[in-house]
């Protein structure tokens, strides 16, 4: 048999309408498991579901925004009632470009209800389902979770909150044959990062694209497939001895940029 499959298993992945969720709902249903996006983008999701299905993928989508606790317990809740819950992969996440000084209270919260919240929510909603069941929970973290990375104030603090809850998850659950891993990308090529520089360096665009690349030792951002295969290994049996860990996925950047 073929490794890493996932046949059988019915897969969570939030913010599944863009960049990495995306591609990792691809390849979560490419590798045979029933996957059901979590995003609040309705456009976006029900593109990125039509083009699965002109490629003979069959996805579904549930609208959900992941900072609203009562609405994640529903759907996940809906969801479970009709196929046992194997995986949730804890993607959607929102940037805020800042340091301390410049980051208000609202920007704050926002961040926080959506990058640390939205995790909890979902992965409380889910835990009940999966308990005694072989679950599978995967943060997306970032190498701002454990590195400083400048004007990152708010996204830093929230992406560290992501790595201490997968600990604490993992922890808590080993028991109860839950598995909690996180992984931490440096930039990848996404909606998420073009956003970025047409905000922040509306004038030099390509410029800024380009010493944004090199600033990763191999010399250019990640590719949301290469960050996809990585989810597909953690959330597969192959998987099953690893547990309460964080993947760095940086192009060398946190150990080779001495
Ligand atoms: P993206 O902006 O391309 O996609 C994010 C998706 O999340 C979108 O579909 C959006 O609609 C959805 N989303 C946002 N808030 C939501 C909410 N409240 N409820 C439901 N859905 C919501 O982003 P991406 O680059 O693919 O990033 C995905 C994750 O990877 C994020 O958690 C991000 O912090 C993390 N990450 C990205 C990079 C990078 O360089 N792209 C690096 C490190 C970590």
């Amino acid at each position: 048999m073929q490794p890493f499959q996932l046949t059988h298993k019915t897969a969570l992945v939030t913010g599944g309408a863009s960049g990495i969720g995306r591609a990792i709902a691809e390849t979560f249903a490419k590798n045979g498991a029933r996957v059901v996006i979590l995003d609040f983008n309705e456009t976006q999701a029900k593109e990125v579901v039509e083009a699965f299905k002109a490629e003979g993928l069959e996805l579904q989508y549930r609208i959900c925004d992941v900072s609203k606790a009562e609405e994640v317990q529903q759907i996940i809740d809906d969801i479970a009632s009709q196929n046992k819950i194997d995986i949730l992969v804890n993607n959607a996440g929102v940037a805020h470009v800042g340091n301390i000084e410049n980051t208000t209270e609202a920007d704050l919260d926002r961040i926080y209800s959506i990058n640390i919240k939205g995790v909890y929510n979902c992965a409380k909603a889910v835990i009940k389902h999966m308990k005694g069941n072989n679950g599978v929970i995967i943060n997306m973290a970032s190498i701002a979770s454990s590195v400083g990375i400048s004007d990152r104030f708010a996204y830093s603090m929230s992406k560290g909150a992501v790595l201490t809850m997968t600990y604490s998850i993992a922890k808590d659950y080993v028991d109860q044959g839950i598995r909690c891993n996180s992984i931490s990308p440096a930039r990848v090529h996404t909606p998420f990062v073009d956003g970025f520089i047409a905000k922040n360096y509306p004038d030099n665009q390509e410029e800024m694209f380009e010493k944004l690349s090199k600033t990763q030792p191999l010399g250019r951002m990640g590719k949301p497939v290469e960050i996809a295969h990585l989810a597909l290994y953690l959330a597969s049996d192959e998987a099953s001895f690893i547990t309460g860990t964080d993947f760095p996925i940086d192009g060398g950047f946190i150990k080779l940029n001495g």
